[in-house]
């Protein structure tokens, strides 16, 4: 029956329409091209050489960017740029250095929005994990060294800053072998009340010996760094579907500056890629309109994906995919979204030969592009991917390079997204309203985020 109204319909066009493809013949062009015509590696490979990271407000960004435009462009996929400005900060000249016992430049950077401010020298003083007890009488004036791994909120540094007068902060890294850890000091885009820079393991443990052994070393923090409004982009492609409605495909196009940001996310901005490609080569025709979009300044707060939802508040979003650092597929995470299980269990187990080992995860979590879809109650998913724990140990740090990138498993997580992002975009069951503000909340207190969120200062609801 189907058949005789494809034809029909056809012969009363007048025009001479191919079968449409049937769903496994999709399926199965779709994986063979990811493998077979993986363009993705080439495009990485090439933004990460021939620009290094893409910290936003740089011309490495915005060079990336262009890089990208002209590849969509060549494959006829329509994009746009969406302007937006927000709170940002600019790495310049900083320096963490040790004056007494000896003379040394330490191996350090300054974190996200410390502010610039006149130099100044102070003692060392060792603060351990940080809490009330391990704080010294006498920290007036002083610098603290932290342990590794030591959680900063916005409130612990104003308290550092206020309640005990301490003028700086390092903060020993939790990888050994000379890293750093590039990261934001806060989600909000304000100045840092003092500046706090990332030491390496090694000289943060050696530091800490100075202190124990009565040496009183000193320190001298120059900071030129500054906090100022950054303009800059999201980029949008879109793939027209039968309605309006979409799907939207994010992956975080901002990087931290140290090293090429190839993994984080190198690998998204590729992924996102060749979803977009294979999916308007292979199958153009969806019922919902998926729109890929390129997130910037995610690293400095998640600014471009709030700017994002700002825009298109009132467009209907049935659901959202985030790839951040997506490795090697193993399973799918529903965050937190019930009525997204059938779609995702049925993904997971048939395949093509790839089901996913690991049952579906409906568990959300904080500190990516999909966090502003779900504060709006949109069904969001993200991947359970891991990357080789040697390669990702170089996460924000200057051995976030290239050649840690696996063509292989690129290839691979590509097939597996686009399968998921064509099985997305013509499910019917995933038409349903978004959640209302209450029930968004309790997903949110039901996974114990609520009290995270508050302490970040990024809970988005009046109520408590
Ligand atoms: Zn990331």
């Amino acid at each position: 029956m189907k058949l005789l109204a494809i034809s029909l319909s056809a012969s009363l066009l007048g025009a001479v329409a191919a079968a449409k493809p049937s769903e496994d013949i999709v399926r199965e062009r779709l994986l063979g091209a990811a493998f077979l015509d993986n363009q993705s590696y080439d495009l990485l490979e090439k933004m990460t050489n021939l620009y290094g990271g893409r910290i936003t407000g740089s011309e490495s960004n915005e060079k990336s960017m262009q890089l990208l435009e002209r590849a969509l462009d060549e494959n006829g996929i329509a994009n746009h740029r969406e302007l937006f400005t927000f709170p940002g900060w600019e790495r310049r000249e900083d320096s963490a250095t040790l004056l007494h016992p000896l003379k040394r430049e330490l191996r350090s950077i300054a974190m996200g929005y410390v502010d610039q401010h006149p130099t100044f020298a102070a003692e060392l003083i060792y603060l351990g994990k940080g809490t009330p007890e391990e704080i010294p009488q006498n920290s007036q004036g002083k610098i603290g060294l932290l342990a590794a791994n030591v959680k900063l909120s916005q409130d612990s540094i104003q308290a550092f800053a206020t309640d005990n007068g301490i003028k700086g902060l390092l903060l020993t890294n939790r990888k050994n072998g000379g890293q750093l850890l590039a990261r934001t000091a806060n989600y909000s885009g304000d100045a840092s009340p003092i500046p706090i820079y990332s030491v390496t393991e090694e000289e943060g443990h050696w530091l800490k010996r100075l202190v124990e052994s009565g040496e009183n070393p000193r320190i001298q923090l120059s900071t030129s760094s500054i906090v100022k409004d950054i303009e800059c982009a999201n980029l949008v492609a879109t793939i027209p579907g039968k309605t309006s409605k979409k799907i939207v495909i994010g992956a975080h196009f901002d990087s931290w500056d140290l090293g090429q940001g190839a993994l984080d996310n190198g690998l998204g901005i590729a992924q996102a890629f060749d979803i977009a490609r294979l999916i308007h080569e292979i199958n153009p025709d969806n019922h919902y309109t998926i729109e890929i979009v390129w997130f910037n300044a995610e690293e400095f707060g998640l600014f471009g994906s709030y700017a994002y939802m700002e825009q298109h508040q009132d467009d209907e979003i049935v659901a959202m995919i985030n790839l951040d650092m997506v490795g090697n597929p193993i399973g799918a995470n529903a965050m937190g979204f019930d009525s997204l299980l059938p779609a995702l269990e049925t993904f997971s187990k048939d395949l093509n030969g790839f089901a996913l080992p690991k049952d579906v995860a409906n568990a959300p979590w904080l500190g990516s592009d999909h966090m502003p879809f779900i504060n709006q109650g949109i069904p969001s998913i993200t991947l359970n991917a891991p990357i080789k724990a040697e390669s990702v140990a170089y996460y924000h740090d200057f051995g976030d390079t290239f050649e840690k990138v696996d063509k292989e498993v690129l290839s691979k997580s590509v097939g597996i997204l686009s399968l998921l992002a064509y099985q997305l975009a013509n499910d019917p069951s995933l038409d349903r309203p978004r959640l209302t503000e209450q029930q968004t909340i309790e997903l949110l207190k039901k996974a114990k985020l609520d009290e995270k969120m508050k302490t970040a200062k990024i809970w988005p609801f009046e109520e408590n």
